[in-house]
């Protein structure tokens, strides 16, 4: 069936999110063939540019995941000359309309034509934005759709504010909120691996699961971001969201179908049975410079010179549910840390009546999920060691997805799944209005209370290092222990 012609109309196309990842995206879609026959890119901010000054903007940051470069610079030949820009302010209604009269030139031979709008701008803008689309940039003839990024609000009160504001402009149906983790192929994986195996059900579990772990390490800095990081802090910034959608997944009931509002009426059931954190969840810490390439953080241009903001967190979340009580969600998220990576963990109870007479050196079998870098899924079991002996150690169950799938080449990024996604009105990824509310209860005291208590202060950590120490025992508190390997 042929597709339906859509315009997609990036807000605030001359801003990095756009150059990053929206552009590339929307490319890599065109080029696999994803896209409706009929379909026009709409630059639209603040700048100053010429068409070809935007075309150049966009072919300078598309990359193509196929490696047939010939191919790729023929699919880039047809695709610029569909792209367009238009200068317009956020607030002013009628750069809207020259916009929307733009639009109707290039819909005006179509029957239906639909309008995607990709809000790339700062929340600050967020509003004013969203309403002059709904005054005047709706589609006249088709669906009107409005992705919006995080941050989704600073808190409940700042968010129920938002709410508010938005669902006056824009209903449910048409607001799609992007957390770009869910758009990640492991996490997209979560719901296959839990539900369509039967080993893993049975013992998924407070009977069988001593912890899980959720961790988020970066091993860079601020560096270049600080002026929008030092008023978030990586608590919103990674945890709230993130972080909190994967525990959902990992943590949630069977939804009744795979359909969108199945699997987010279990996520905000699960989000309901989690215990509201306290600035005693938490440990917090800010990384110190290392040496030169390595600064402190308090030293980045953009930083207040007594910021507290945490650079790192961990916190214990505790689920009030029958498959889950008693079970720590351990959480760690972190910059200037020691590696770059996103993983989950699920460590099992230590097996029972022992008949080994020798030490086994695991004690718990793992079941890690690596989101990122080098997608891979593997199970840490206890074996003997091949040979006359009977001691055992370590051994691993593995997936790598570079050597099991030759698809994962080719994995495509989060923000391609997640538009098509909207292009199809496909919302399981997409976050809802309630599930974002919960999402900022569990979190809303914390957060107020590590910023507003005068005696809270960031443990300091070395840059490249494992974190604050507080973060271990922290751990040892709930029973536990970070598991690295
Ligand atoms: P950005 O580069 O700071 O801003 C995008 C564009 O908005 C700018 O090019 C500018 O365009 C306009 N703009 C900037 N500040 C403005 C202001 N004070 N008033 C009016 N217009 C302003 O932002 P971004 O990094 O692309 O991020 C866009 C949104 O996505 C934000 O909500 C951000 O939190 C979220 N996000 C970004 C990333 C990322 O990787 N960058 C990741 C996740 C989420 P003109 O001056 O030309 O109008």
């Amino acid at each position: 069936m042929k597709k339906q012609p859509v315009s997609i109309i990036v807000v605030g196309a001359s801003g990095d999110l756009a150059k990053k990842k929206t552009f590339p995206a929307i490319f890599s879609l065109f080029y696999h063939d994803l896209l409706p026959e009929d379909f026009v890119v709409y630059g639209y901010a603040r700048s100053k540019m010429s068409q070809e000054e935007f075309r150049e903007l966009i072919m300078s940051t598309l990359t193509c995941r196929v490696i047939d470069g010939r191919k790729c610079s023929e699919k880039m030949d047809e695709f610029l000359p569909r792209c367009h820009y238009v200068s317009g302010k956020y607030d002013v209604s009628s750069d809207f309309s020259a916009l929307s009269k733009e639009l109707a030139m290039f819909e005006s031979s179509n029957e239906v034509s639909n309008r995607l709008f990709y809000l790339a701008v700062p929340p600050s803008v967020f509003q004013k934005a969203a309403s002059n689309i709904n005054l005047a940039g709706r589609s006249p003839k088709g669906y009107t759709r409005v992705v919006v990024e995080k941050p989704f609000g600073k808190d409940s009160e700042s968010y129920r504010e938002l709410r508010a504001g938005l669902s006056s402009i824009l209903s449910e149906e048409e607001t799609y909120r992007i957390d770009h983790y869910l758009g990640k192929e492991l996490v997209q994986n979560l719901m296959s691996l839990r539900f369509a195996n039967s080993i893993f059900e049975p013992i998924w579990n407070r009977n069988y699961i001593q912890s899980v772990q959720l961790v988020f390490k970066e091993n860079f800095g601020v560096e270049g971001r600080a002026g929008y990081f030092d008023g978030v802090g990586i608590i919103r910034d990674i945890m709230q969201n993130h972080l909190l959608q994967v525990l959902a997944l990992v943590a949630m009931e069977p939804p009744v179908s795979l359909h969108a509002e199945d699997i987010r009426n279990e996520k905000v059931k699960l989000l309901r049975s989690m215990e509201k954190l306290s600035k005693d969840s938490f440990v917090i810490g800010q990384y110190e410079g290392k040496g030169e390439g390595q600064p402190g953080y308090r030293a980045d241009e953009g930083v207040a010179p007594r910021s507290k903001t945490p650079t790192f967190a961990a916190c214990v979340l505790n689920i009030r549910n029958q498959r889950w009580e008693g079970v720590p969600f351990m959480m760690k998220a972190g910059k200037a840390l020691d590696e770059r990576k996103a993983e989950i963990r699920i460590v099992f109870k230590p097996a029972a009546g022992s008949i080994f007479s020798v030490p086994n050196t695991i004690k718990n079998n793992e079941l890690v999920i690596k989101i990122q870098p080098d997608e891979s899924i593997y199970m840490r079991i206890a074996n003997k060691v091949p040979g006359l002996t009977s001691r055992m150690e370590e051994g691993r169950l593995n997936m790598f997805y570079r050597e099991a799938w030759e698809e994962s080449k080719d994995i495509p990024d989060a923000y391609e799944r997640l538009i098509l996604d909207v292009l199809n009105g496909e919302k399981s990824l997409f976050i809802r209005d309630d599930e974002l509310e919960v999402a900022w209860d569990i979190f809303s005291d914390a957060i107020h209370e590590l910023e507003e208590d005068p005696n809270v202060e960031p443990e300091s950590y070395k840059y490249g290092t494992r974190g604050p120490v507080g973060a271990d025992h922290l751990a040892a508190r709930h029973g536990s222990r970070w598991s690295e390997l």
